[in-house]
């Protein structure tokens, strides 16, 4: 059976979904791999690089693909040409494309969507989201320390002492962690803020300061956050505006599922921050955790440069098409019955990893949610 790994549209995308080393993997399993020429370019793996991994090179490998892999889902116009009962395997942010949904459906694809791998303790290999979050955490930090115009550590020298920056980092899920982390390992002193009670132990358990603003706490199913109403926003803001005047580089990671971004600054709160101060909010693109931030674009608002941000794990595109990749290998894996060293690409559907990726099947829409936002129902 044939995997296909598809070349990404997506302008600005620099990740592909499988690399060189993870290649033998799937022909172990007994696959062919079939790469899209170029498709590696923009993670720095040449054509050559796949064809000595054991994988064919082509214009058009898609053509008689049981499996096509890729990062971000394939266009319309390419569903619509592949044959019934081909599947696909990419993130696909279902609630921003229903028309797309509804094209696999009618195609007689089987579509499985990397963000809907349950977060259970047997997917965790296969959870790109985390794996994709963590990279963009990394980031963040890297680019708030870049854009400031002073050190992050403390430096006690014969002329003199310079404090150290102080980091406040709201958000402290996979992503809000790892700029944690790596603003601590810089030598920032980092203070952050999550709405889930949990997060503070792990906040601590990396150095930082847990902010307690003693408002109650929105563990919501899952492990993830509620949405908060509009009055704990109001106050969750007042208490949160002497952190931020304060802070040297704010980084901003929080996200509901399925959600647009929650606002958590307001400009009138970035004005009231240090000149020279930074603000990376990871957020920008899926509404903004702060107010004016634009996608792709660093802004001034009052003293502060707001530093947007797009598709951030493509900006890291060898380590995040890694792991992405590593992803895909161990839930293909989960999917392949061999016999003989012969592979069958063959789900089972009982399984709820397998049940809970995918989106359509067999002319239907699986997953609830999405079938209820595109062929209405119940919300
Ligand atoms: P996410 O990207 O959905 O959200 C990022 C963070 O923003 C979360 O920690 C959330 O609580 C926070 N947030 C939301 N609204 C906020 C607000 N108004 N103010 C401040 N913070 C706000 O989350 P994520 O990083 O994907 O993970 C969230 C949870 O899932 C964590 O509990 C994590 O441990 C868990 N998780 C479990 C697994 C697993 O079991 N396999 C894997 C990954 C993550």
């Amino acid at each position: 059976m044939k995997i296909a790994v598809a070349k990404e549209t997506r302008a600005g995308e620099g990740r592909v979904a499988m690399v060189p080393e993870l290649v033998g993997k799937l022909t172990a399993l007994g696959y062919e791999v079939a790469v899209q020429a170029g498709a590696g370019e923009h993670a720095l793996y040449s054509d050559q690089d796949y064809v000595d991994a054991g994988a064919v090179v082509s214009d058009d490998p898609l053509a008689g693909a049981d499996l096509i892999v890729s990062v971000n889902p394939l266009e319309s116009a390419v569903v619509r040409g592949l044959p019934q009962g081909t599947s696909v395997m990419s993130f696909l942010p279902t609630t921003f494309m229903p028309e797309l949904v509804a094209d696999l459906r009618d195609c007689g694809v089987t579509s499985y969507a990397m963000e809907l791998v349950p977060r259970i303790s047997r997917a965790q290999s296969m959870d790109a989201l985390s794996s994709q979050a963590l990279v963009s955490g990394y980031r963040c930090a890297i680019v708030a320390a870049g854009m400031l115009r002073r050190f992050f550590p403390l430096n006690m020298t014969a002329a003199g002492t310079v404090p150290p920056a102080e980091v406040v980092v709201l958000g402290a899920g996979v992503a809000g962690l790892q700029a944690i982390a790596t603003s601590k390992r810089l030598g920032a002193v980092v203070k952050a803020y999550d709405v889930r009670a949990a997060a503070a132990e792990e906040i601590r358990s990396l150095g930082a300061q847990s902010i307690d603003l003693e408002l109650e706490t929105l563990e919501g199913s899952g492990g993830y956050a509620r949405e908060m109403t509009e009055d704990r926003a109001r106050r969750q803001m007042e208490m949160l505006a002497p952190y931020i005047a304060a802070a040297d580089a704010l980084i901003t990671t929080a996200a509901v599922p399925g959600r647009t971004a929650p606002l958590l600054v307001t400009a009138a709160m970035v004005e009231q921050m240090k000149p020279g101060s930074v603000v990376v909010d990871l957020a920008a693109e899926t509404g903004g955790n702060v107010e004016g931030s634009v996608p792709g674009e660093v802004v001034k608002i009052g003293h502060a440069q707001v530093w947007g941000g797009s598709n951030v794990p493509a900006q890291l595109p060898q380590p995040a098409s890694k792991l992405y990749a590593q992803n895909i290998v161990n839930l293909v894996t989960l999917m392949t019955r061999s016999t003989d060293g012969v592979a069958a690409f063959d789900p089972d559907f009982e399984d709820e990893i397998v049940a809970g990726s995918c989106v359509t099947r067999g002319g239907q829409i699986l997953h609830e949610p999405t079938r209820n936002l595109v062929e209405g129902g119940a919300a």
